[in-house]
């Protein structure tokens, strides 16, 4: 139900004037996920989001412009009936491609075959369609409207209007924020005197580059592929798209000798590719506009508790749990978010104060393993990646995986390929971790592995994994 409590609080048109309404802040990617299945199960929905509509005015669709989507994904994606359509969209990488500084090219596989690979997504497409299908499943999404905050005393949530600054408040019987890693309505709950509440910020930024498209739309580098340009204190990545393009990011830290903050002229920027990524520069002949004109992101782990109030509000995605992007997961462990929320539904229906409990209690302590896995792997993307031991280690760890599959699973697996929780994953990869330094501190030769010693470890510390 819409109420207007003061002079300047004016109506939304076209929200259903319903207390039973849900309403959820923020038609990112996981907002109009959720929505779609609510609708589904009858519930009427509706969206406010901040931005304009991005179908009508086709700016950047924000972050990173390409994610790349896995199994926890891909898994909520297709409970939702949208994999199909994805899949049409998406281009499998079946590995990391390895630049060093001379040129030359390394490829290691992600999995032990062809089916364990991840998928890159535009994250403008894959908006414009999780949209659509919410919309036609009688979502409403309100645009250019930004959520301000609660009513604490009524429960409404309020939203001031972009373009007009009309305030607004709406009842509705639940409001969910999916309003992302600055969600306003966590800030909100802070102010409530309850909510634990960390936030930590890397000291690198993120820049978004492209690669062109070589003639007749084809890739000019493998396009199967993460690139990597690994190079000690920083890199650069590069992900495919359909049309032929890479969308490349750039990590780098903010201060410091080659920081964002030294490569602060388009042409100082050039001069460092020319001689860091040199490989790239034919392939960018719009580097200089694109690093002048494109803003400098910045990463931010942010962990909080609890993510509701009374069964009235509940913060999900990035929006209780943003994670730095790593391990590609913030937006397939926000998706996985909907699965289990889905299933708690299933299991109480809409109690929502036990749903909301419950999901907080299978959720917290997965979402803050993969924050610490996601800033654990900054190192190995940027530094460890162009390192032979690494790389033998990996060797190592798909070998033990041909021979015990239910127990040795290597971590990136675990949690890329399949849906063992985040939490098992952390430390079952620790055991892993140290059974892997004891095999293969003496030996540089896959063949020269000591068999019996591996069995014995893996026996001893592995258990099966049921969840595979
Ligand atoms: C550089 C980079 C690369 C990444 N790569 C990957 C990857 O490869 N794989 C992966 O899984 N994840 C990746 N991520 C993480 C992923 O982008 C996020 O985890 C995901 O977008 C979270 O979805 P969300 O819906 O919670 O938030 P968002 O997608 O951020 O959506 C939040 C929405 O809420 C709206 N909003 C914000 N405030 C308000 C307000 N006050 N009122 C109304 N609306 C509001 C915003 O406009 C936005 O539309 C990456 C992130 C970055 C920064």
């Amino acid at each position: 139900m819409i109420r207007h409590p003061a002079a300047s609080h004016k109506p939304l048109h076209n929200v259903p004037n319903s207390c039973h309404t849900i309403t959820l802040v923020g038609a990112g990617l996981t907002g109009p996920l959720l929505a779609i299945s609510l609708a589904r199960r009858g519930f009427p929905v509706q969206i406010f989001e901040r931005r304009p509509d991005m179908r009508l005015t086709r700016t950047s669709a924000g972050r990173s412009i390409n994610l790349a989507v896995s199994a926890r994904g891909i898994h909520a994606l297709r409970e939702a009936g949208l994999w199909d359509l994805m899949s049409r969209i998406i281009i499998p990488m079946k590995g990391r491609m390895m630049h060093s500084l001379a040129g030359e090219l390394t490829f290691q596989p992600y999995g032990k075959n062809d089916l364990e690979v991840i998928n890159s997504i535009s994250r403008a497409d894959l908006n414009v369609a999780l949209m659509n299908a919410a919309e036609a499943q009688g979502v409403s999404i309100h645009f250019g409207e930004r959520c301000t905050g609660m009513d604490w005393s009524t429960g409404a949530a309020r939203f001031r209007n972009e373009a007009t600054g009309r305030e607004t408040t709406v009842d509705s019987e639940v409001v969910i924020g999916t309003d992302g890693s600055a969600s306003a309505l966590r800030l909100d709950m802070q102010k409530l005197g309850r909510l634990n509440f960390s936030q930590e910020h890397l000291d690198y930024g993120y820049k978004e580059l492209t690669i062109a498209a070589g003639p007749g739309r084809n890739h000019v580098i493998e396009p199967n592929a993460l690139h990597i340009w690994p190079r000690g204190a920083y890199m650069l990545i590069a992900l495919p798209n359909i049309d032929g393009t890479f969308a490349c990011i750039l990590f780098l830290p903010h201060e410091g000798p080659e920081s964002f903050a030294t490569l602060d002229t388009s042409e100082k920027a050039a001069d460092f590719f020319a001689e860091r990524f040199a490989d790239t520069v034919a392939l960018m002949p719009q580097l200089p506009e694109n690093y002048s004109g494109n803003p400098t992101g910045s990463m931010v782990t942010v962990k909080c508790a609890p993510w509701q109030v009374d069964g009235k509000v509940l913060v999900l995605g990035d929006a209780a749990h943003a994670i730095v992007p790593f391990f590609g997961q913030g937006m397939n462990c926000a998706f996985e978010d909907c699965t289990v929320f889905l299933e708690l539904l299933e299991q109480y229906g809409p109690n929502w104060k036990k749903l909301f409990q419950e999901f907080e209690l299978a959720r917290k302590n997965n979402t803050d393993a993969i924050a610490d896995m996601a800033l654990e792997n900054f190192v190995e993307m940027r530094d460890r990646v162009a390192d032979p031991c690494f790389l033998f280690r990996k060797k190592v760890e798909l070998a033990l995986e041909a021979k015990y599959p239910r127990q040795f699973v290597p971590k990136y697996a675990m949690v890329t390929f399949h849906r063992v929780p985040y939490s098992v994953a952390l430390s079952r990869g620790k055991i892993q971790d140290r059974l892997l330094a004891e095999l293969c501190d003496s030996f540089s030769r896959i063949e020269d592995l000591d068999w019996k010693k591996a069995d014995r470890l893996i026996q001893r510390d592995l258990t099966p994994l049921e969840t595979l």
